[in-house]
């Protein structure tokens, strides 16, 4: 596609992809790349990862290959370059044989810039042989993360990726990643080879992101409609919930508050999932309720919030799943709801699982660090950055913690009381029975212990039931108290209890949150700022009915920026529509003629 002279990057950026400028460090990238260098790229998402090996793709001789994780990132990502012209093609499991051989004998022909792959099949001798025949302009290795067993996407067959260096030493290799703590870093070096890239930091930070994580005040469901309500009435966003079970109770019970609210779970038959992502990519403002099986590679840039009903395991999954939401760089939430509850359930699903021991240090050090993310009372998005590496000097100012500055209280001596509440009842009992000792409520098992007669037994009436619950969930969060899982979920004290109960150690706590008090000031959600009218609607029409003619989502024609920019300038020519960003020369030729007959009507409209 591209002439004789090899345009210039900046030419191809403007003219194929339609945008002004470079972003952050895409240009340096870029260069390096196209000189035959190696590269490790850590870009947050939305960062414009994408434009690094594509334009590269371009301006080398021969065909990228480029190594993607999972289908419907690969569908999306070539769907979006053809519209574009860019001869893109992808080969996996969604093909039949005769449509793979095509694609297979264009790659022979030198008639691709872009081939997208499966690790798996990467891997097979058939494409092995296949890319001996062909000309390859570079090796792109996408989230690149799941080639780490301490990332939180491990995929095995990412390891067989090293074999790409050994068999072919001289193509350039860009692999890229949105998360990856240091230790993963490392790993991706090694498992790679990629001792001698450069590595490119753009850091981690996703500014128009604002993080909320509320306690769970016993009717997340509640709170999250509220949310929902309040913040983003109509627009599309993830939920996601740790069971199954969960997940299909949420997704009923929004729907039947009036939400468009779709399950997502591994359960339920492929079609009906194939289907439900599709809604939720074509159709506006669908909700998706999920297990963490959905959302990997799906790249909708207008998912205005993510919304958690259960604790991730670890801050790379929560800055994973968050990170789905505003890749458009629109203002967006990630919103939390968390409670005691998850954080026993977590610790139990931790020391259940078959893991080796080493896998479950690791794993609980994941767990105790995103539980401090959601006790502390500083500024999250510093925490967030602190754990990947980065750093960001002053408090964001764009976090629930920096625009409602959360209460703290003298927790020491509360802290005593249900510390040695819970070893006087000698280590076994669960966290609803130490709470009622602790308010002096007898019952039948309290009085057949003989409970009612410890020195314990109603010290704690300066607290109600839910602040001693939030309590004991902080101070099992902060690894004073541990959950036995031999036993039936019995708690414990550990070694870091005993300076709490000699008065050696004092404790400020995060005041819980009263019930009525969830929607005071500042616990605002980000509101987005789309424009609306009648021009509006008329541009999303038309997109609308192209991009259904197509069956594509609306995004791959253009996005609600560049919609927005139309109804800012109200081009009223061809040229001056191809100066807006977002419009590279062959979306102009194949579309402007219909978006400028949308806009010079609406003016006569006035
Ligand atoms: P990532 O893969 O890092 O999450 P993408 O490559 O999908 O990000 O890019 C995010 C969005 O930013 C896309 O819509 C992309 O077209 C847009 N984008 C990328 N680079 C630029 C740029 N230089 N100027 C304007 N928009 C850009
Ligand atoms: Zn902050």
């Amino acid at each position: 596609m591209h002439g004789d002279t090899h345009p210039e990057a900046l030419k191809v950026l403007q003219e194929v992809f339609g945008y002004d400028s470079f972003r952050g460090p895409q240009q340096a990238i870029i260069e390096h790349v196209i000189a035959g260098g190696d590269a490790l790229v850590l870009m947050p998402t939305g960062g414009g990862k994408s434009l690094c090996y594509q334009i590269p793709a371009l301006l080398r001789e021969g065909t990228a290959i480029v190594v993607s994780p999972l289908i419907a990132l690969m569908q999306d990502q070539v769907a979006a370059l053809k519209q574009n012209g860019v001869r893109a093609d992808y080969l996996n499991s969604s093909l039949d044989y005769h449509e793979a051989v095509d694609v297979e004998n264009r790659l022979r022909a030198g008639e691709l810039d872009l081939l997208y792959v499966a690790p798996e099949r990467l891997a097979t001798a058939r494409m092995q042989m296949l890319l001996e025949q062909t000309r390859i302009a570079l090796f792109a290795i996408d989230e690149a993360h799941c080639v780490s067993q301490w990332g939180h996407d491990f995929r095995p067959e990412y390891r067989q990726l090293s074999h790409l260096h050994q068999r072919f030493p001289q193509v350039p290799r860009i692999a890229l990643t949105a998360t990856a703590d240091v230790p993963t870093r490392h790993d991706i070096m090694e498992h790679l080879q990629l001792h001698e890239a450069a590595l490119y930091n753009s850091g981690f930070d996703r500014p128009n992101i604002r993080y909320h994580i509320a306690e769970n005040q016993g009717n997340a469901k509640e709170q999250l409609l509220r949310f929902i309500r309040e913040h983003h009435d109509g627009e599309a966003g993830i939920v996601y919930c740790l069971s199954r079970r969960k997940v299909e109770e949420t997704a009923a019970w929004l729907e039947r508050q009036g939400l468009t609210a779709l399950p997502y779970h591994a359960g339920l038959p492929a079609e009906q999932r194939q289907h439900h992502q599709t809604r939720f990519l074509r159709e506006d403002g669908v909700v998706i309720v999920a297990t963490i099986a959905f959302g990997m590679g799906i790249d909708k840039p207008d998912v205005r919030f993510v919304a958690h009903l259960n604790l991730p395991k670890s801050i790379e999954a929560y800055y994973q799943e968050t990170g789905r939401a505003g890749r458009d760089g629109l203002p967006a939430d990630a919103w939390m709801a968390y409670g005691l509850q998850d954080v026993i359930t977590l610790r139990q699903m931790q020391q259940d699982s078959s893991a080796a021991d080493q896998q479950k240090r690791i794993e609980q050090q994941k767990l105790d660090a995103m539980l401090g993310l959601c006790e502390i009372i500083s500024c999250r998005r510093q925490a967030l950055l602190h754990y990947f590496g980065d750093h960001l000097d002053a408090p964001c100012g764009n976090c629930d913690n920096c625009l409602t500055p959360p209460e703290t209280w003298e927790a020491t001596v509360a802290a005593q009381k249900a510390l040695s509440c819970v070893y006087r009842t000698e280590q076994r009992f669960g966290v609803t029975y130490l709470v009622d000792v602790l308010l002096g409520k007898s019952n039948e098992r309290i009085t057949r212990f003989g409970h009612d007669r410890l020195s314990t037994f109603g010290i704690g009436k300066e607290l109600t039931a839910n602040e001693w619950k939030a309590l004991f969930r902080q101070l099992i969060a902060s690894g004073y108290l541990s959950v036995d899982m031999e036993g039936h979920g019995g708690i414990k004290l550990t070694a870091n209890a005993k300076p709490v109960l000699r008065g050696e150690h004092a404790l400020t706590l995060r005041k819980p949150s009263k019930a009525k008090s969830a929607t005071r000031r500042g616990s605002k959600g980000a509101s987005t700022t789309l424009p609306q009218g009648e021009l509006w609607e008329a541009l999303r029409q038309h997109r609308r009915e192209l991009a259904a003619a197509q069956g594509v989502p609306a995004y791959v024609i253009f996005h609600d920026a560049t919609l927005a920019e139309m109804v800012e300038q109200k081009p009223q020519s061809l040229a001056a529509l191809g100066e807006i960003s977002g419009i590279g020369a062959r979306k102009l030729a194949d579309y402007g003629e219909g978006f400028l007959g949308v806009i010079l009507a609406h003016r006569e409209a006035e």
